[in-house]
């Protein structure tokens, strides 16, 4: 059914004195008259979409010279009526108001940056002029969108791409989150059909699935609460579906895993009560810790204030709950729009006329906006400073040359290098930031100009995945680290294989690529990673290759394992390919690292080795102690002591009194008068060796003991 002049003048009335109606009613029969023969897309008379809108801005309750502006709203555009002709039917403020919109309308977006900059310069300054201009601009194109249906498939893109970029941020802005929701949904339903679609069958399902569960939690809730003596009023939710697609997209999760999309709204009387539910909420049911977030201490920028956290409910669902008073509700269902609405307007105001020019913090920001883009005289700098001010959860930076770049807050230097070039990424360093340099965790800020610092020996690694925050660096680190896991592990099955086989037949050579077909692998390097990553085992390639091979195999094992340790893990590794380094000596309890040595396996160090610091980084390979191995390592020990008799003998006898076995022991004169006393011991595990070093200082005369 279209809305016809009576239910506009029927919501009106409500709230504006008999007077005030007048004024509508004649503007609804100028445009009626100027719109008469025009019809739009879909065939409609032409005069619905300003009824449409002038409706939306009644149920706003925003004043009548808002609701005569949006009936008027198209007049001058669309046809030869001009601003003069306005203001004399309906006076200035209307004029201005209907004057601002068509400024608008007139802006085109289709165009390169500079010009596009200059374009939004126009709108925020038509709109900035009158609130009232902003929020009528807002409802018509939030009608346009929804009938936008009729448009090609261009402008279809054109119109939802603009609508996501410039408006949906303005209502955010204003704090007028169903509009802002509404227009975000439309924009994501013609932008992306298919994602929309998709995600739309999978929500709508788990709406239906869950909607008895939601209703059983929302009783427990309310009991919980009434035990607690807390009045509350709770309604369940569902998240709006361009968010929960925005949320899949930046942890990069695919559609079909949507998990908290549940919600419930808890409505109390005092922000105390807020609190005390929040506290009745945890007690009952187990939160996620860092999803508590407390915008009632710290308001968003437009205004919202609520309690948001997350919990695990009956069965493991997840559901999102936020407690807020009734006030806090309109305010973040209405935003800027709620100040009027929640006051009596009519009562308090006799002319019913709202007043943009009223001093209150959600307009401060417009009026910043405006003061400070009159100082900008360049296009790109006025874009700019408007982007940070309609965007508070995005970073805007630089490069040196001065090209923009956006990401989300938290963003860092790896983020910025990777979204300019993939190897510029996987190089980066670090990064000059306004000059200084930066470590490549440094946070991004609005403003700063980024120059990234690379180097050729850089490469990513693990620890890159929690410091990125966008995910196109974030799996660009993941396939760089994917690609070197195969490289290690063909380099690893490489040497598992050769060395086995020329232990069982020293006197044949080696052919791998007629050994990776007889087990049906596509290529050698398949092959290989297969075993380097523990999928095929070596002892069952050779079994297959040698069948007679197991009779020998209980022998020469025995005695390989004899002569390495064995207490080291590597996935997939058999033991008889690790050793342990010389230089440092590693011990059970030693943070370690192993290095793939060609034609020896696996080499462990200790992590703080100065040597394996050396070893090309690439060859690296995360190694694990076996703690249920008890096997003895040696472990070259220096005591420095006072140089009198008797002082060698206290040391072997505190040593021998621990059960280990020392060796090669030598005692050396120092040039201070002192002595050294070198050897070798054996020992279990790091523990063992504390407990050694603490007894050999506390022997009278030892002024020094170190592990060499
Ligand atoms: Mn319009």
């Amino acid at each position: 059914m279209p809305v016809r002049i009576n239910d506009i003048i029927d919501e009106i009335s409500t709230y504006v004195p008999d007077s005030g109606l007048r004024l509508v009613e004649k503007a609804y029969v100028f445009s009626a008259r100027v719109h008469q023969g025009q019809t739009r897309l879909n065939g409609e008379p032409y005069l619905n979409h300003p009824l449409e809108v002038a409706y939306i801005v009644a149920q706003m309750r925003l004043d009548v010279v808002s609701v005569a502006a949006a009936l008027l709203h198209d007049t001058i555009e669309d046809s030869l009526t001009k601003r003069e002709d306005i203001k004399a039917e309906f006076g200035e403020e209307v004029a201005s108001v209907v004057d601002g919109l068509t400024k608008i309308s007139r802006i085109d977006f289709r165009s390169e940056e500079e010009k596009q900059a200059e374009n939004f310069r126009k709108m925020i300054l038509a709109m900035s002029k009158d609130l009232r201009v902003l929020l009528i601009k807002l409802i018509d194109r939030l009608h346009n969108m929804r009938t936008l249906a009729f448009h090609t498939r261009q402008n279809q893109l054109r119109i939802a791409r603009e609508t996501l970029d410039i408006y949906a941020p303005l209502a955010n802005r204003l704090g007028i989150h169903w509009l802002q929701t509404e227009l975000e949904n439309l924009s994501f339903m013609y932008l992306e059909p298919e994602d929309y679609r998709i995600l739309k069958a999978k929500m709508d399902s788990i709406a239906r699935e869950k909607e008895d569960y939601l209703r059983n939690f929302m009783a427990r809730v309310r009991l919980k609460l009434e035990e607690a003596g807390i009045k509350s009023d709770i309604k369940s939710r569902i998240k709006h579906i361009y968010s929960v697609y925005q949320k899949l997209k930046r942890q990069n999760i695919s559609l079909s895993n949507v998990y908290d999309v549940l919600g419930i709204r808890i409505i109390v009387d005092t922000e105390a009560e807020c609190y005390a539910a929040l506290g009745v909420i945890h007690g009952s049911w187990k939160p996620i810790q860092q999803r508590i977030k407390d915008f009632i201490a710290q308001p968003k920028p437009n205004g919202y204030k609520s309690l948001h956290t997350t919990v695990i409910g009956p069965g493991g669902d997840r559901i999102e709950i936020q407690i807020r008073t009734r006030e806090m509700d309109s305010v973040a269902n209405d935003g800027i729009a709620a100040h009027w609405l929640y006051k009596d307007y009519a009562k308090t105001h006799d002319d019913a006329k709202f007043d943009p020019s009223k001093e209150t913090h959600e307009l401060s920001w417009l009026r910043r906006l405006l003061e400070s883009h009159r100082e900008l005289k360049n296009p790109r700098d006025f874009l700019r400073s408007v982007k940070l001010d309609l965007y508070p959860e995005e970073v805007f930076v630089f490069t040196p040359k001065g090209e923009v770049f956006q990401f989300p807050v938290g963003a860092t230097p790896l983020d910025f290098a990777y979204s300019v070039h993939t190897q510029l990424g996987h190089q980066c360093i670090g990064a000059k930031v306004n000059g200084q340099i930066v470590k490549l965790n440094y946070e991004l800020k609005s403003g700063d100009v980024v120059e990234i610092l690379r180097s050729s020996k850089q490469h990513p690694s693990k620890d890159w995945l929690r410091i990125a925050k966008t995910s196109r660096a974030k799996n660009k680190i993941q396939a760089w680290l994917r690609a070197q896991e195969r490289e290690q592990g063909i380099a690893l099955g490489r040497e598992m294989v050769e060395k086995k086989l020329k232990a069982v037949h020293p006197e044949q050579d080696v052919d791998l690529e007629s050994i990776a077909k007889v087990f049906a692998y596509k290529s050698t390097d398949d092959f290989l990673a297969a075993i380097g990553f523990g999928r095929l085992s070596v002892n069952h390639v050779l079994n297959k290759l040698y069948p007679d091979y197991q009779k020998k195999k209980a022998r020469s094992q025995a005695a390989e394992k004899k002569a390495e340790g064995a207490s080291v893990v590597v996935k997939g590794v058999d033991n008889l390919l690790i050793r342990f380094a010389k230089c440092c000596r590693p011990i059970p309890g030693d943070d370690i690292v192993g290095f793939i040595t060609r034609g020896k396996g696996i080499t462990v160090h200790r992590s703080t080795c100065q040597y394996a610091s050396e070893i090309d980084s690439q060859r690296m390979i995360p190694v694990e102690w076996d703690m249920g191995v008890n096997e003895s390592h040696e472990v070259e020990m220096s005591v420095v002591c006072e140089d009198r008799p008797g002082m060698l003998g206290s040391i072997t006898a505190a040593i021998g009194a621990k059960n280990v076995n020392i060796s090669r022991l030598k005692a050396l004169p120092l040039a201070d008068g002192n002595s050294a006393c070198q050897f070798f011991v054996a020992i279990k595990n790091l523990a063992e060796l504390e407990r050694l070093t603490a007894d050999l200082k506390r022997i009278k005369g030892v002024i020094r003991v170190e592990r060499r």
